[in-house]
């Protein structure tokens, strides 16, 4: 079969490297294709230049390759809708409608849906003016939680600690800083404890858990300074109880599922579940209807069954069919390496060389990289380089990354050099 992956970051390499693996491309003339792809996802995949928001183009792509699986890497293609034109043609895609993927898409439409569907979460109250916005402050206590309730690339999310700090917030969010995605904000309350990612596949209706991360967003060590994309990952969370994951799947993950099934938005694709670990149990922080970059990253290192066979089994219905997904039971843990100056004016062109890395065990996914014209690598985003080791736990699989990371010369780069720190502490006793 030939498969067609959109995206272009570490996501999509770690996709496309197990991707590549699986039965489904085992055949001599079966093609993984990656529009646009990377550097890294070029070892595994023949990369084309495809813009994901021409939607016609996607298709007469696949008609003419006989794309039989379209896998939707980021969030962005999902909301816009994507999925539906593919399905339209009767061509299969892992990846939710546009109205399932509202999950993602809209903060608000999610928060709605957990009090329909009594899944817990935290309070809330969605605002569609300044005024009402601030007067609405008075329902809650500091710190105030304020979002965008649209897309906003990681960054919608204020969390002020005063009620003056938050009629700022609110006056930048309904003044345009978010554009369309801040015409809306959603005020919540402010919940306590500790996150972790859980995610799980689904067809609409059988549900496979597929693993949980933790990450860390800040941009400084200690998890300090502005967010980012993701500095770093681990998996398995040990946090995520195998005890609290059954409470997940059983409070929040399925009746989503059912209740978008009957709501007539039956979700196919991945859940990404942004849980708060509280005193009275995991709540809902919020969905992606993606997979996590770079929590992916350490979920596809780990994981041992066939990527392409679950990947279609969802985008097919048949999901109910397939065995429980097999994870290796080790560590996996990802640095990222920015471009110094990231999250905010990363430095672009600076060369990257991985030296023996990969020989030291570790696995380089590529994110912003690109090869210049004489073929050696060069940095072109904010986050370049995922650097992924494995480990009997948090505290060994740090320690191979970090090895492979100071075999790699990227002056232009820097990295935290505490990825996976709480678990250490733990491990440490
Ligand atoms: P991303 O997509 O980057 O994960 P986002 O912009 O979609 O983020 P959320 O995940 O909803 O937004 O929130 C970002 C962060 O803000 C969370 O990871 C969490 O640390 C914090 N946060 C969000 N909601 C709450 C809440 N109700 N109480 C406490 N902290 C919260």
């Amino acid at each position: 079969m030939n498969i067609l992956l959109l995206g272009s970051g570490g996501r999509e390499h770690a996709l496309a490297w197990k991707l590549a693996q699986s039965s489904l491309l085992s055949g001599a003339h079966d093609t993984l294709y990656a529009a646009p792809g990377n550097p890294g996802i070029a070892d595994h995949a023949q990369c084309i230049p495809l813009d994901a928001a021409d939607h016609a183009a996607v298709i007469s792509f696949c008609v003419k390759h006989d794309i039989g699986l379209v896998v939707i890497g980021p969030e962005a293609p999902l909301v816009d809708g994507l999925g539906d034109s593919l399905r339209n043609q009767d061509i299969a895609v892992f990846g939710p409608s546009q109205a399932a993927a509202q999950l993602e898409g809209s903060k608000g439409f999610t928060k709605d849906l957990c009090e329909r569907a009594n899944i817990p979460t935290a309070g809330y109250v969605r605002t569609k003016s300044l005024d009402e916005a601030i007067s609405t402050l008075d329902k809650f206590t500091p710190p105030y939680v304020l979002k965008a309730d649209g897309l906003a690339a990681g960054k919608g999310v204020v969390i002020p600690e005063t009620h003056a700090e938050a009629v700022v917030a609110l006056t930048d969010m309904f003044g345009g800083r978010f554009g369309a995605a801040g015409a809306e904000v959603v005020i919540e309350e402010f919940m306590r404890g500790e996150e972790a990612s859980f995610f799980a596949l689904t067809d609409g209706t059988a549900i496979l858990p597929f693993g949980s991360a933790q990450d860390h967003k800040r941009v400084g060590e200690g998890d300090t300074g502005p967010n980012t994309g993701g500095m770093g990952a681990y998996s398995p969370a040990p946090v995520l109880t195998a005890e609290l994951e059954a409470q997940v799947m059983r409070q929040i993950i399925q009746p989503t599922v059912d209740t978008l099934r009957a709501e007539g938005m039956a979700y196919s694709g991945v859940l990404f579940a942004g849980l708060m670990l509280t005193d009275e149990g995991p709540k809902l922080i919020e969905y992606n209807c993606r997979f996590g970059d770079p929590e992916c990253q350490v979920l596809m290192t780990r994981l041992h069954s066939d990527l392409g066979e679950v990947m279609l089994a969802c985008a097919k219905g048949d999901l109910a069919a397939q065995a429980p997904a097999k994870f290796a039971e080790e560590t996996a843990l990802t640095v990222v390496m920015a471009a110094k100056g990231y999250p905010e004016a990363p430095e672009k062109g600076g060369a990257v060389d991985l030296g023996d890395a990969e020989a030291k065990g570790a696995k380089i996914f590529h994110a912003g990289t690109k090869r210049d014209d004489a073929g050696s690598l060069t940095a072109s985003g904010g986050r370049v380089l995922n650097v992924t080791a494995t480990g009997a736990n948090v505290t060994a699989a740090q320690s191979a990354a970090y090895t492979a990371v100071d075999a790699i010369t990227f002056d232009t780069g820097f990295c935290r050099r505490d990825i996976g720190w709480r678990e250490v502490a733990r491990e440490a006793g």
